[in-house]
């Protein structure tokens, strides 16, 4: 009897371990708080603590695991074009490239890997692209900057500039992505929506109501003309905070039986470092936390669920800290995070409203949203500003002077004792937080390479990268070779046109279709074209279409 209950106990051990073995990872949510330096992870925490002493730790806490280093092609300090892409190809790229393999750099000593400049301008499937289109999965982005900005065109796009929108967001529109929340309403073009519309998607502009009841898992919902707004800033009736969003679309894209691959990004975390705004880090930072918290009690109850959370790079140097104050090393809490914790505004919200406040109400308005009284000389800063009137001129027309913006900036930071070392992007390493339902969790020390090696793994991609860029972004020269093809402009859009006894076969960039003999064809990918080289980047297929 003894004998068979060990037997019995050592095949349930055994059983056991199988079983465990073999969980498999069906959904990938991938959280990026963008330009986040490990400091604004730590700053967001004390704050919540302060103010809530009850909650001591974030969602991200228990998840921490280890740090990635991140960085462009040719230099070791990266923004989010070339860090995501990096993320999402497999391969770093050069400042504003945006998953395109990288050119050489002039002096090829400063590329940090060796660059193939055979492949210069390539551009390079995505991890999202090919969950997709080789596992079928639902695809979401859910952001707060306009759509198509660097971190989620990364994703679902191609282009050697991060600032072609117009490039951009039509192939986001054509690329196949179920569940689209974010910003950018005045990015998306009637011809857009239209198309989406046609596709089945429901779209919502600046339509929180519709957002929060559509029924339908196929989803395009934008608020405002560009980003949101920043969390502290944001009208809960007007706007979703990122935690809806993240929720909203787990329930659509955790409909889909091949499971789903969704990128969040907390975008504005990195705008508000390159404004040296510390109450508009922390609260994103916390909005962003949140986020997670979404991400990770789904995943928890799910079970094949794989959340990564990676920053891109860091930004602002940002300290909790900082030698303006007299010893500042001996702070106390309430000195660090009391004046902060008065703040109801960024500083980006502060001039919105001094923008519609008479001069002599001034003082009263900046110590009901911040509780500083501003000296006069602060007083007077504000009134001298180019930029502060309340003249005929546009709202717009304000806004391009950044006088007021910096002005208020500067009072706020200097009434903390927060530290910024630069308005711009730093190198150091950035956190890394895994829930992996497999034993193949990613800790300690890793590449922005190896981060991509990791999710490739994960999702279990059969056929790599590399032979689906091969495969879906080949050069019209190769794919057409043999064939009678030319390259015109028609209307500022570049056209190729390829003839093979009676079909003809008419292309345009940014789109999943193509015209064969005049009929409408959808592509599973998108058409890339780059004018440095004059070259379509297209399927393979399509010669088959011929
Ligand atoms: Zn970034």
């Amino acid at each position: 009897m003894k004998k068979i209950t060990c037997f019995l106990f050592l095949f349930l051990f055994i059983g056991n371990s199988i079983f465990a073995q073999e969980k498999s990872i069906k959904n990938v949510i991938v959280m990026i708080p963008d330009g986040t330096s490990l400091s604004a992870l730590s700053a967001a925490r004390w704050f919540q603590r302060y103010n809530h002493p009850e909650i001591t730790k974030l969602n991200i806490d228990p998840y921490l695991c280890g740090t990635i280093l991140t960085y462009s092609s040719n230099a070791p300090i990266g923004d989010s074009a070339p860090t995501t892409s990096c993320y999402m190809t497999g391969y770093p790229s050069r400042a504003g490239w945006v998953s395109t393999y990288p050119t050489a750099d002039s002096n090829p000593n400063n590329d940090i890997l060796p660059v193939d400049t055979s492949k210069a301008y390539q551009p390079l499937m995505t991890v999202m692209e090919a969950a997709r289109i080789t596992r079928n999965k639902a695809l979401g982005l859910v952001v707060t900057c306009e759509f198509p900005h660097a971190t989620p065109a990364d994703c679902m796009a191609h282009s050697y500039s991060r600032s072609k929108y117009e490039w951009l967001a039509p192939q986001m529109v054509h690329n196949g992505i179920d569940v689209v929340i974010g910003g950018g309403v005045s990015i998306l073009k009637p011809e857009m929506k239209a198309f989406l519309e046609k596709e089945g998607y429901g779209v919502f502009l600046n339509d929180i109501t519709h957002f929060q009841n559509y029924k339908g898992n196929k989803m395009w919902a934008l608020f405002k003309d560009t980003d949101m707004s920043y969390d502290i800033d944001r009208n809960p009736a007007e706007e979703p905070s990122l935690a809806e969003m993240t929720q909203k679309a787990i329930e659509k894209l955790s409909q889909d039986e091949d499971g789903f691959v969704l990128m969040v990004e907390g975008s504005k975390i990195d705008w508000a470092a390159h404004a040296n705004d510390a109450a508009a880090i922390i609260s994103d930072m916390l909005s962003f936390d949140k986020a997670c918290g979404v991400a990770f009690d789904f995943a928890e109850k799910n079970g094949e669920t794989l959340v990564i959370v990676v920053p891109d790079h860091g930004n602002s140097g940002f300290s909790i800290g900082s030698n303006k104050c007299p010893q500042y090393s001996t702070l106390t809490k309430d000195e660090l995070f009391g004046p902060i914790s008065k703040f109801k505004t960024s500083a980006d919200g502060l001039v919105r409203r001094l923008q519609q406040t008479e001069a002599s109400k001034l003082k009263e308005v900046v110590l009901e949203l911040t509780g500083i009284e501003l000296s006069d000389r602060e007083y007077q800063q504000l009134l001298e500003c180019a930029d502060y009137n309340r003249s005929s001129l546009t709202n717009e027309e304000r806004m391009k002077g950044s006088k007021l913006t910096k002005t208020a900036a500067q009072i706020l930071d200097s009434h903390t004792c927060f530290g910024f070392t630069t308005g711009g992007h730093t190198g150091e390493e950035v956190f890394l937080a895994v829930l992996d339902p497999t034993s193949n969790r990613m800790t300690g020390h890793h590449t922005n390479i190896e981060l991509n090696q990791y999710l490739r793994q994960s999702l279990g991609l059969q056929q790599s990268l590399e032979s689906l860029t091969d495969e879906y972004f080949a050069k019209h020269t190769r794919v057409f070779n043999g064939y009678t093809y030319t390259i015109t402009t028609q209307e500022n859009v570049p056209v190729l046109e390829v003839k093979n006894k009676k079909n003809k076969l008419v292309i345009r960039p940014n789109t999943n279709i193509v015209l064969i003999n005049g009929q409408e064809h959808a592509l599973n990918s998108v058409v890339v074209y780059v004018d440095k080289n004059n070259t379509f980047y297209l399927p393979q297929s399509l010669r088959k279409l011929l």
